[in-house]
């Protein structure tokens, strides 16, 4: 099972099990007390409208769990920034709150290449999206990313084009991405894998009861995080936000 197909029931549950009874409550913090103080202090009085709008949106929406935090947001938004990101590309977007995130961060000129197997959650976000003035910097392409990438690597001209990749879609395919957009993000630029924590499970024994799309992912991210850290192209930095974010700065 992947994490689109589970069911409401199951995600409740894991969320209990992670000590978050709120299906929107996605942290790796000490306390559910914690989180809420940093979303109150520092995230909401600071989160676009359009953002909050799109939000709240998503809640009401049964997949809500695959969406982007908002503390997860406002680091993306900060690094694209920071890096003076222009040119950038998101892998599972989802109702959009990372990729709209990414939009608002962009000069009026940036770009997003989004790619996702499922349109209709793209369109859900869209009109929000359009409402912030910032659909004109995203290019949709509806599909498995796999042949995407690929076929972007046929281009000499994208090769080391991209400032910024966020990577928030199948699990199982991450190490194949790896390969692929390390390629396509120049060097100085960054790469953002997104659930390298995958609900604190790559921490428990294999055996430790946990819900199926946790356990049926774990391997491949266990996988992911040893090989990110073991590859010279790239300076890492694992940071947990959400369900833990880890960033790749390419090197060479
Ligand atoms: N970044 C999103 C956000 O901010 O809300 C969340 C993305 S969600 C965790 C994962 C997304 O990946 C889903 O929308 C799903 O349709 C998409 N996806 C799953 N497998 C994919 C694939 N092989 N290629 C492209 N997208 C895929
Ligand atoms: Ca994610």
């Amino acid at each position: 099972m992947t994490m689109t197909e589970t069911p409401m029931a199951e995600q409740q549950q894991q969320n209990e099990l992670n000590g978050h009874k709120d299906l929107n409550h996605k942290s790796l913090l000490q306390s559910d007390a914690l989180y809420q103080y940093v979303l109150e202090t520092s995230v909401y009085p600071r989160e676009h409208e359009s953002l909050k709008e799109l939000r709240e949106m998503t809640q009401n929406h049964p997949r809500n769990i695959m969406a982007t935090p908002p503390d997860e947001g406002q680091l993306i938004m900060m690094l694209v920034k920071l890096i003076n990101a222009k040119n950038t590309m998101e892998i599972g977007v989802y109702t959009g709150y990372s990729l709209l995130s990414t939009a608002l961060a962009l000069p009026h000129d940036g770009k997003i290449l989004a790619m996702d197997v499922n349109r209709e959650y793209y369109e859900l976000g869209l009109p929000i999206i359009q409402k912030a003035g910032v659909a004109h910097k995203i290019d949709f392409r509806e599909g498995p990313a796999l042949s995407l990438l690929d076929e972007l690597l046929k281009d000499k001209n994208n090769m080391g084009k991209y400032d910024f990749v966020f990577v928030d879609a199948d699990k199982n395919n991450y190490l194949n991405y790896h390969k692929r957009v390390i390629e396509l993000v120049r060097i100085g630029g960054l790469i953002g894998y997104d659930n390298t924590l995958w609900f604190g499970s790559v921490a428990q024994p294999p055996h430790a009861p946990m819900m199926d799309f946790v356990k049926n992912s774990r391997g491949y991210v266990m996988e992911l995080n040893k090989h990110l850290a073991s590859d010279e192209r790239i300076e890492i930095c694992q940071i947990p936000v959400g369900d833990g974010i880890t960033l790749c700065r390419r090197i060479i």
